[in-house]
Formats: C-alpha cells, structure tokens, sequence
C-alpha cells in the first residue's frame, strides 16, 4: 500500500506500474505538454507550464528506484518536500542534506555548501539508464516460421528490496568513505611529458559514491551491496521470419543498479539453429524475407519422365506436392542433377511475405545392382537402343598432333564449405582458419 498517489496519477499510471509502463506514460505526456509543443498547438487548448512541471517531477522521483520506493512509503515528503515552490534538483539535494549530511558526489549539482572540497572539482555525473543485458535464443526454423511465445529465466541484478538500495539496515546509512573522504575520487601521480601531475581517479572502495556502508550498518540481505541476483521468468512473442543477429527488446528486465535511473533493457539476440532438412538463405535486405533451400531428389526416371508426388514436408506441417509433366506435355522439361528450381513463396516469412523455396536437383544414378539386374534380364541392348548414343573417343577429335593423352582416374570431389552460409547460421567459423597465421603474428 502506497502512501500517496498523487505522482502517479499526475503520470496517469497505478501505483503498482512498472518502470517501463511509468517510462512510456511521461515520455506520452511529457510531449503532450512541453511547453514548445504547447505554444505551437492549434486546438486552442492553453498552455499549461504547470502540468508540465507536475509530469517532470513525478518522473524524476518515480523513475529513480530510492526516490519512488520513499514515495511509496512516506508520500511526499519522504521524496523531498511539499512539491512546488523550489525547483525538483533543489528539494533533492535538501532532501539528501537532510538525510546524509550532504550531498553524495554521485548526484552532482553544487558542492555541498562548506564541505572539505580539497580543491577537487566536484563531479557532474548524470543518472543515465543501466546499460543492457545481451541474451542469445536459439531458435528452430520451425519457431521462426511459424512465430512463436517463448519465456526465459533471467539472472539479473536488482536493487535490493529489503534496503531500497542504501546497502545499510534500517536505522543506519552509508558515511562518507574513509578512503577518499566522501570525495568519490582519489589521487594518483602521473607523468604527462616532462611533468608529474596529480590526476583523480575513481575510488575502489566506494566506486566513486564517496559513501559507504560500515560493515555493522551493512543490510543482512545484500550485505551492503545495495543490490541483490534476482531470478525472472520473461515471457515474449518471436516475429517470424525474424532474421539472425535480430533483437527483441525487453524494456526494463535487464540488471538495475541503485546508480541508474532506470534498469536496463533486456536484449535477447535471435539465432536460428541448423535444421536437418532445411538451409536458411541470407536474406537480400534486412525488410526482405528470407529464402529457404532444400535439396530434391529424383530418380532417373522421374528426371526424364516427370513425377506426381509428395516432396517434403514443409517446416509448418503441411505436405508439398509437386506434379512434374512428362515429355510432350506443357511445362515440361528434364531436371538435370545441380539445377535449381524455385517454389515462389514458399520460403521464410517476413512481415506479411514470403520468400522463396529453392530446390536443389540431385538426380539418384541407378546402381550397380539395379544395371546387374538387368544383364540377367537380358535387357542391356534394349537400354542402349533407347538410350542416347555413346559419344566417340575425344581423343582424336581435339588433341593436337604430338599431345600425349595421359590416363587419369576419377575420384569423389571433397565438398567445399559455403562460408557465408556456415557463417550466417552461427556454425562456421570463417575467420578462425587465418588465427596464428596473420603476417606479423608469429613470433618464432
Ligand atoms: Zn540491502
Ligand atoms: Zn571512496
């Protein structure tokens, strides 16, 4: 239960709303009503600078996880006073003054008034969103046809819930570092050209808070770390058709730190995995759908003759049937082994399209068995008669006079891999084969 509400309503959220809902509604709003865009509106509504200030103030205490969490506890005077009147950055740091003695250098604005300053220059750092997590999803390219909701339990960084942030139990509170006397930096010497000069650099007992909890004062949860690991099961909905190295956006659900003005975002990285039938083709553009490739595989018959059959299953369920005319008929043609044959839209989807499906021809020889079977049956002249006729000896159509003719054998050819495609469905590793050999890298 809330204290008080009026921020919220001001944002025109609940007061159980999310970050990412409070986020969406001030952005909403805050266009709404900025004073620029209201002096420029044509529907006569008259400004109102004051609306505007009421959205900025509810977003700067909601949005910051220690702010919101005294609001919600102590209504408005846990957040900083009684709401207008002084500016928000001035009730902030009154607050602050109030709380810890001063301002912790983390928050910027004015050195607090009289401190021990030391001559350091005190710091402006803003409060800027925590950077996103990176999550990879395989995925199959059945999900990817098709689309589908997929959930993971996410490891995540949260603000400590049982401190609200401060690291400290309750009644106590972080103090000024000893290290650095609440500065948030120390000094060290460094040569620059021909002078020593004193440079700051970030304190590592504080991480540049410049408070810091005692270990007696530390929250028995976080043990003063002021944030704690945190499991989290997010549901989402895969696009299909989406491509590789795509990202969903999850607003909000990545690491949070008490530092930040808002968690980070969760972004989940798409990879689609190899499938045993089917190859996903690079797609033309990043807005195109992408081609599907799969081999086709006829026997000599159906290559010269046509066919009328079921080919494949596709990667939704449904059956593909294909009748292939024979010899006489329309359309018909021979489908020679290495041709290449397109079902329009048949491939990947993509926003409302379809790619292609390209089908690969291999044409299944006959074997030995099948031409020994035949031997017996006598049938061996009767193939040759139909058959078209053996070529003559090459050799003496276009070996010039005083070549040699050499005898040579005919071996399997070694398949080579397709690099771009290995290196698309995440399973090659084009660039490893050069490791080590580079010019320069070796040593010895
Ligand atoms: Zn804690
Ligand atoms: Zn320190």
């Amino acid at each position: 239960m809330v204290a008080d509400t009026k921020l919220y309503d001001a944002l025109g959220v609940a007061p159980g709303a999310s970050d990412a809902e409070i986020k969406k509604a001030y952005r909403k709003l805050a266009l709404r009503h900025h004073p620029d865009k209201q002096s420029s509106t044509t529907d006569g509504a008259p400004a109102d600078p004051t609306r505007f200030q009421e959205i900025q103030h509810a977003w700067e205490v909601l949005s910051d996880p220690d702010q919101r969490a005294d609001y919600d506890e102590f209504g408005e005077k846990g957040s900083g006073g009684g709401g207008g009147g002084a500016g928000d950055e001035e009730m902030f740091h009154d607050f602050f003054a109030e709380m810890f003695g001063g301002v912790p250098p983390g928050f910027g604005g004015p050195p607090p008034p009289g401190g021990g300053g030391g001559g350091g220059r005190p710091r402006q750092k803003r409060k800027t969103q925590t950077p996103p997590s990176v999550v990879d999803l395989p995925l199959t390219l059945e999900e990817l046809y098709t689309g589908c909701a997929k959930h993971l339990a996410v490891e995540r960084t949260r603000t400590c819930a049982t401190c609200a942030g401060s690291g400290a139990k309750p009644g106590r509170q972080a103090k000024p570092c000893v290290k650095c006397s609440g500065q948030g930096q120390t000094f060290a010497m460094k040569q620059m050209g021909p002078y020593i000069q004193r440079v700051p650099i970030r304190c590592t007992l504080c991480e540049g808070r410049g408070l810091k909890v005692r270990d007696q004062d530390a929250c028995k949860k976080c043990k003063g770390a002021r944030t704690v690991r945190d499991k989290k099961r997010v549901d989402f909905h895969v696009e299909r058709g989406m491509h590789f190295g795509e990202t969903i956006v999850i607003s909000g659900e990545g690491d949070e730190s008490p530092d930040s003005s808002a968690p980070g975002d969760l972004h989940i990285t798409v990879r689609p995995l190899p499938h045993p039938t089917f190859v996903l083709v690079p797609p033309r553009s990043p807005s195109s759908p992408s081609d599907l490739s799969t081999t086709l595989s006829l026997t000599l018959s159906e290559s010269l003759l046509g066919f009328s059959r079921l080919i494949l299953v596709h990667l939704d369920g449904r059956g593909l049937r294909v009748a292939q005319p024979g010899p006489g008929q329309r359309g018909w043609r021979v489908l020679k082994g290495g041709d290449e044959v397109v079902v329009p839209g048949e491939g990947m989807w993509r926003a409302g399209r379809r790619g292609d499906l390209v089908l690969r021809v291999e044409v299944a020889m006959p074997d030995e068995q099948w031409a020994m079977g035949l031997a017996e049956r006598g049938g061996v002249e009767t193939l040759r008669g139909l058959l078209p006729p053996r070529r003559p000896d090459l050799a003496k159509v276009v070996v010039e006079e005083g070549k040699e003719t050499d005898e040579v054998e005919l071996e399997e050819k070694k398949e080579q891999p397709e690099e771009e495609e290995q290196w698309y469905h995440g399973t090659g590793r084009p660039y490893d084969e050069d490791e080590g050999a580079a010019p320069g890298c070796q040593q010895q």
